[in-house]
């Protein structure tokens, strides 16, 4: 994947693209692979990087839904499950099954709990991980250690899927890049383009050469997340707004807290949501929140009333308090709820996806979650094909395997998110093997993974690579400030790129980085 080469590609393009996609997180780049899977000519724009907003922010999980359950919504569910199938057979290096154990305190939520999960199970079918089944206590305690055990009665467990949600989206990119579609960072969509008043193509503002362009294009897609609304008035300015934003933070412990392979769930905290703790890249992630905010930003930061709540359920439920000197990472991401109409409250709208097609052919998409994108794909693209005329083709990702899928074992633990392409960064390793230092003690992250993020995974930024080619910024937010200028270096040298390059990319991750860290707090919700 090659940004010069997209950039030219668009620029040359003689005839319109089939479908134009704005937005290239989940829904974008899903739509993207879809599109171009079935012939289709593909163009995407992300107006930051792959996965900027929400796609990087989620808690990981390719599931179902056990909340879904409990509000009965059944379609919702079933389809999740189905789709958390699907991805753990096409995308195996990123999805691995997840034990949950949700412990019980209470003598009912053994037998209440139990049921729901073997409800899940059922639904799951042939697409099950592992049944679920009631835990005693001692079973409960040998599983996770370190759950608070006074009035611990027992416990069920069942299983989910965990991935690494931005590292899915960049494979995603690649495979939707080696499927023929143009996939572009750093273009914006500044207008939606019209012909006879029906939508004929996008204006992209280039924000790297600072050049705006007009693309062509037969169909146009919205999959902007919280943003969608921006979209939608730059088709019509009169149209009502779809979109309210809930806000859901995660806070990021060191792996003693949770030191087993098991995950907690506790399915109703004392004010009705749903908490987890969860092993992640030797870490734990402990979220989430459900805030309804008024405004939205691409780095939203988390309110103090949100971290409060989920310090003092971490309390709650395991023997150690973390205290705030234990926080490594804070994140915030948003969540586009689709409104069924002005005024409905957050908890009460649709968690499902929706797709609006507007008088002038605009096609938006929004809501769902990660798990179910490629359905949502799917979707989107029948619709495009009818709204644009276009061939109407079968959709075929069902079984499509996604770049790096591999059922091999990596031999390098570090490695094995990249899947196939592990064994291409060893290469890089054995050409040069001052490439295998790390970037910082910290990170098991070698400096050739680096030269990979820009060689071949659009990296263009050192928070493209600490945020979101690795994980460093949700690992440990301060380290990852000390890791940035040995970033900034191999970008450097990678992208040609002066000293002056360097020093204003490492001030710009330092300012948003300091964001993550703890002490940080704020008080509107955005950077
Ligand atoms: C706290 C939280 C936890 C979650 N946990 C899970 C989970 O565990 N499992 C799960 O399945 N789902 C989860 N979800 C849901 C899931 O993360 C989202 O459904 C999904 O990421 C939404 O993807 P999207 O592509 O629609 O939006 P986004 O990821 O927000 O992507 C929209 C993109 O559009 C770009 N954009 C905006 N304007 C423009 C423009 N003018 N031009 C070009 N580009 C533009 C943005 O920069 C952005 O990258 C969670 C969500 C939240 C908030």
């Amino acid at each position: 994947m090659n940004r010069t080469t997209s950039l030219d590609r668009t620029l040359s393009a003689d005839k319109p693209f089939d479908v134009i996609i704005i937005g290239g997180g989940a829904s974008g780049l899903g739509a993207a692979v879809d599109a171009a899977a079935r012939g289709h000519s593909v163009a995407l724009f992300e107006q930051a990087d792959f996965a900027k907003a929400t796609s990087s922010r989620s808690t990981k999980l390719v599931h179902g839904g056990v909340r879904y359950l409990q509000q009965g919504n059944i379609s919702l569910v079933l389809e999740a499950l189905r789709e958390r199938g699907r991805l753990s057979k096409n995308a195996p290096h990123l999805v691995h099954s997840q034990a949950f154990v949700i412990p019980n305190y209470s003598w009912w939520e053994g037998p209440f709990y139990g049921i729901g999960m073997k409800v899940y199970d059922q639904l799951a079918g042939k697409l099950g991980l592992s049944p679920s089944r009631h835990l005693s206590r001692k079973q409960t305690i040998e599983k996770i250690p370190t759950v608070e055990q006074e009035k611990l009665a027992g416990g069920v467990i069942y299983h989910d899927g965990q991935f690494d949600d931005s590292r899915l989206a960049v494979n995603l990119a690649q495979t939707a890049d080696e499927l023929g579609a143009v996939m572009l960072n750093y273009c914006k969509c500044t207008k939606i383009l019209k012909k006879d008043d029906v939508v004929s193509g996008v204006e992209v503002h280039d924000s790297e050469n600072d050049q705006t362009f007009a693309v062509r294009g037969r169909s146009v897609i919205n999959a902007t997340g919280v943003f969608v609304d921006e979209i939608r008035k730059m088709d019509d300015q009169g149209t009502r707004k779809i979109i309210a934003v809930s806000q859901g933070i995660h806070l990021v412990l060191p792996k003693r807290f949770l030191p087993g392979e098991a995950a907690i769930m506790i399915p109703k905290t004392a004010d009705g949501r749903v908490l987890f703790a969860v092993p992640w890249k030797d870490h734990v992630v402990v979220g989430t929140t459900d805030t309804p905010l008024k405004g939205y930003s691409l780095e939203p930061r988390a309110l103090k009333e949100e971290r409060d709540f989920v310090m003092t359920h971490a309390c709650k439920y395991l023997t150690e308090d973390p205290t705030e000197a234990d926080i490594l990472s804070v994140f915030a991401g948003l969540r586009p709820l689709v409104k069924a109409k002005e005024g409905s409250d957050t908890a009460a709208l649709s968690r499902d996806h929706s797709i609006i097609v507007s008088g002038s052919g605009l096609i938006t998409l929004t809501g769902g979650k990660w798990t179910t994108y490629r359905k949502m794909a799917e979707d989107v693209i029948d619709q495009a094909e009818t709204v644009a005329g276009l061939d109407h083709k079968r959709c075929c990702t069902e079984d499509m395997q996604i770049h790096g899928w591999t059922h091999a074992e990596i031999p390098q633990r570090n490695l094995e998110a990249y899947g196939t392409d592990a064994l291409k960064i060893q290469n890089l390793i054995k050409s040069d093997p001052s490439l295998g230092e790390r970037i910082h003690p910290a990170f098991s992250c070698q400096k050739a993974e680096v030269v990979w993020h820009a060689r071949e995974e659009m990296a263009r930024t050192v928070e493209d690579v600490l945020a979101r080619r690795t994980r460093a910024l949700l690992l440990n937010a301060a380290a990852s400030i000390e890791a940035a200028p040995a970033v900034a270096d191999l970008l450097a040298a990678e992208l040609g790129r002066d000293d002056n390059w360097k020093e204003e990319q490492i001030r710009a991750y330092t300012r948003l980085a300091k964001g993550y860290v703890f002490s940080d707090p704020a008080s509107t919700g955005h950077a």
